[in-house]
Parts: C-alpha cells; structure tokens; sequence
C-alpha cells in the first residue's frame, strides 16, 4: 500500500483540470484546498477552474466525439473493462485517496471502489447490447429500422456523497453509448475523480473523452456547459435544488436531463417483522456514510406492537457504533463533509428536542479528544419525533434516527407517501403479501423489502416526485445516453 507521504505527493497536484488527455492549470491560475474532514486539515490544493476551463473542455469532447461514437462498441468496452480492473488494483490506494477527502469508513471506501467499477463493467456489456429495432410495417412497400445513436457531449455534475461511484455510474454509461463526457465534481472531493482521470487514460481511452474541471465555482461552470450548444446533455447527482436550477437552464436549448436528487426515505417495521432482521437493514440504511446518502433511512416507522423491542434492540446497536477517524480499519461511523453539514445535523436535533422529542442515544458533536478537530456528530437515536418537527420534512444527511410509532397499515403508507420527494423506501415484514402490497403501494423508486442495501450496477437507481429523472443502472441506465432514430425506408415492389 502507498504510504500516506506518497499519496500526499501525488495528489497535491495543482494542475487539477483534465482537458484533452493532458493535465493543466486553471486559465486565472487560482487554487482552491480541499479539506480532510476528520482533522479540518487541508490535503491539497487544486485548480479553480472557470467558464473559459469550461469551454476548452468542451471543445476537446466535442472534437472527440465524432471518432469515439464510430468506434464499435466492443472497443469501447474493452476501455472500460481495463479501467475497472485498474480500480480492483489499486482499491486501497483509491479508497485512502476518498476517505482522505471526504471522512467515510476506509471499509466503505474500498467497497464503494468496488461498486464504482462495477460500473464500468456492466456498461461495457450494455454498450455492446444497444440494440435497435426493425418494426413490421403496416403498409407494404414500408419498412421502418429503429437506430440508437449516442447524443452527444454530456455534462456530469457530481456529489461529494459518492466521489467514486457518482463518477462512474454516469462516465461508463455515457462512454458506452458512444458520448464523450464534461465532467465537475463537486468542491468537497475533486482528488478522487482526479485519480479516476489517470485510470481512464491508462485504459487507452483517448484524449478528449473524457474531461475533467475542478472548481470552486460550480455555477460558472455548469453555465458554460448549460449555454453551450454542442452540449447535449446534462446528467446530475445532487440535492433538489440545485438540480431544478439546471432543470430550468436546460429548458433553453431542449437539452437532454437526468437528474438523481435528494431524499427523504422512510422506513416501515411491521409488527411481524424478523426484528433483529429489520435492526440489521436499518442500521446498514442509515448508518452507512454517517447518513450522508441520498437513500439513507429519514423517517423510521414502527408498528405498536414491535416498537419497545426494536427501539431497545437499535439504540444498543447505534451505541455501539465505533466513532472514529474514517482511515482508522475499524472505523462505523465517520465525520461529516464539512462544518455546514454538522450545523444543519445539529439544528435538526436541538429543533427536534425542543419540540418535545427525546434522545435515546448521541445528540451533538464529539467535543472530546481527537476527534473534536473534526467534523463528527454522535450516532443518534430520537423517540417521540412528530410530523412538524424539520427532521421529517428535510433531508438531515447526518446519522440521526428519528422513530415514529403507528398503528394500521394503511396509515404506515399514507405517512410514507406525504413527502415531495420518492427515491428510496424500506419495509420489514414477514409477511409475503403485505411486503409485496407495501411495495406497490409506496411511491419511491427503489423498495428495500428487508434489505437494507438493495442498489448494485445491474439495477435501475432513481426517484419519483422531486427525488428526479430518469434512471442511472441497469439496463435502463444506458438509455440515457442514446438517442432513438427512425430509419424510415421505402422498397420498391419486385419486378414481375
Ligand atoms: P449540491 O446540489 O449542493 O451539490 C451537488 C453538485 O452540484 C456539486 O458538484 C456542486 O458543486 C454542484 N452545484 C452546486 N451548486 C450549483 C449550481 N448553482 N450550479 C451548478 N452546479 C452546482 O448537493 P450536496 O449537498 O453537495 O450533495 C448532497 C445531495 O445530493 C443530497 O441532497 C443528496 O440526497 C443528493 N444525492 C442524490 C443521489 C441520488 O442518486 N439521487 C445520490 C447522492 C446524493
């Protein structure tokens, strides 16, 4: 493994933009660091990049394009797949790079890595399958070919959540199809996208393919991208808000949108739920990333009769969570991203508390040792949470646990379902009909029926209702990426 001294080397590059299969600085020359959110030590410091890093980045994908899409999909995929193994190989080096920059478990860390290729390999495969159509023809003389073309250069716009896997769940996709990509990370954890460049380049993708570009001020950037007609499409993974403002900007020019927006997901324990199962699934849901992902548990919902003994069972289990620097090998739980996130956690608390909710467990900042240089919150578990208090309204994105007793299962859905946002739902219960009932009744894009964790590459990932547009994963992932072109044909009758 690289010793730390090495990885600071590396990455403490100040030519942070990718454009055109070279590295480089930003055109005003500023710099901006990125923090370890475990010491609120700076780990580097990367280039600012602007509209006109903007611009030449698309320049470089523009006139990448025409040769890339031309490309058979094989060789595309071959790129790809060398790219994931790449990743497999150097998945502790990686994954020191991602915790170093954004506090997570280096467990989790190395699993998102893993996670993050698998993406690659799988739309290796779904670029090879891009199959179109021939349609019969109803009039004779007709005939009608259905092609999928690539749309064009895409614009991604990443979260710090996922540093790795938001990358490649949109790259692999678009690359597979045939689109060159524009890529911003966000501000928090460009160093990970960075490494992900070289791989990329590594693998034999060439230059112009894929782009990168750093900035502190993401708005000029996705303008530039937003404004620029050879733009085709804009893919985003970040919070509601931000993605209805290039929803909006997108409308000028009729871009193509994907959006993978905020959440707000409930949990539903039945009272014929397994309860160390539904423990098990709900911590995995919330806990993981401290509760800094877009499909972490907001809302825990337990029926009467189980809610003693799963409150009991998940409060000694959250007080056993280990709280630590997240390059620590038993790390559970890490810091949040930065000072903002801790604010917004600890207001959704103390707004909680004194609107009568009680603390059975955490409730504010670690302030002792170590680990008060950072930005750590206590794992926390809150009774007696009520539908006006914030917590279950917005997204808290920090490891609190609000539990919310009911009693019919018909009000356990109407609850789930008052929300604006749908991405993702939970359901513990050991009742085959009632689990497939549940699912269809909710109104979110993905269902854990007693599972905890149900994303993987191979299926659809999104939301209904504020939480977004379209689909990343999957076979539906590609879709995304691919035009659809009739090829209206006529054929002249045979001579007699
Ligand atoms: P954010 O929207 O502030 O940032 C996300 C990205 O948008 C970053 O790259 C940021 O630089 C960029 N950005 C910020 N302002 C912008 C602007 N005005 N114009 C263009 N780009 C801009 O979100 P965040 O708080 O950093 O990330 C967490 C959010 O992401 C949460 O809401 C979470 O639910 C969501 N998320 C969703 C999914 C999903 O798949 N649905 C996955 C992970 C995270």
């Amino acid at each position: 493994m690289m010793s730390d001294a090495a990885l600071h080397e590396r990455i403490n590059t100040e030519q942070s933009l990718f454009i055109n299969g070279r590295w480089s600085e930003s055109a005003s020359g500023r710099r901006f660091p990125v923090f370890n959110p475990a010491t609120g030590q700076v780990v580097a410091h990367v280039s600012d990049g602007d509209a006109a890093d903007a611009r030449r980045a698309v320049d470089a994908a523009y006139a990448a394009f025409p040769q890339w899409s031309r490309l058979p999909a094989y060789r595309r995929g071959v790129m790809l797949r060398q790219a994931a193994a790449l990743m497999y190989e150097r998945r502790d080096e990686l994954a020191r790079t991602l915790t170093l920059e954004m506090g997570k478990p280096i467990r989790e860390a190395r699993g998102e890595i893993s996670y993050a290729a698998s993406f690659l390999e799988w739309f290796a495969g779904e670029g090879e399958r891009a199959y179109g159509d021939i349609i019969p023809p109803m009039a004779p003389g007709k005939r009608h070919l259905v092609l999928k073309q690539p749309v064009g250069v895409v614009a991604a716009i990443t979260p710090w959540n996922f540093p790795a896997a938001m990358v490649t769940r949109k790259v692999a996709p678009a690359l597979a199809a045939g689109c060159t990509v524009v890529l911003k990370p966000a501000e928090q954890t460009p160093l990970t996208a960075m490494a992900l460049m070289d791989i990329f380049a590594e693998a034999g993708v060439p230059p112009g393919v894929i782009n990168l570009v750093t900035t502190n001020d993401p708005a000029a950037v996705a303008d530039a991208w937003l404004s620029d007609h050879r733009v085709r499409k804009i893919t985003f993974t970040g919070s509601t808000e931000v993605g209805k403002l290039l929803m909006r900007k997108a409308a000028d020019q009729v871009k193509r949108v994907s959006l993978e927006l905020g959440g707000h997901a409930p949990v539903i324990v039945f009272d014929d739920a397994d309860v160390d199962k539904a423990v098990r699934g709900t911590m995995a849901s919330k806990f993981r990333n401290s509760g800094q992902t877009c499909v972490c548990a907001n809302r825990i919902y337990v029926q009467k009769g189980i809610y003693e003994r799963f409150a009991e069972k998940f409060t000694a289990a959250v007080r056993n969570l280990r709280v630590a620097d997240g390059l620590s090998e038993d790390a559970e739980v890490g810091p949040l991203v930065d000072e903002a996130a801790l604010e917004k956690v600890t207001a959704h608390v103390e707004d909680a508390v004194a609107r009568g909710a009680e603390l059975l467990a955490g409730g504010r900042r670690v302030t002792e040792g170590e680990l008060a240089r950072g930005w750590f919150f206590l794992p926390t578990v809150l009774a007696g949470v009520r539908d006006d208090m914030r917590i279950m309204r917005e997204e808290t994105f920090g490891p609190v646990a609000p539990l919310i007793p009911f009693e019919h299962e018909a009000e356990a859905y109407e609850r789930a379902n008052d929300s604006p946002y749908g991405l993702a739902a939970y359901v513990f219960t050991e009742n085959i009909s009632r689990g497939i009932r549940a699912a269809e009744r909710l109104e979110y894009g993905i269902i854990g029926l007693n599972d905890g964790t149900p994303s993987t590459a191979q299926v659809p990932f999104g939301g209904f209702k504020e939480s977004g547009i379209g689909r990343e994963g999957g076979p539906y992932g590609i879709h995304e990426f691919l035009e659809v072109k009739l090829v209206g044909l006529a054929v002249d009758e045979e001579p007699r």
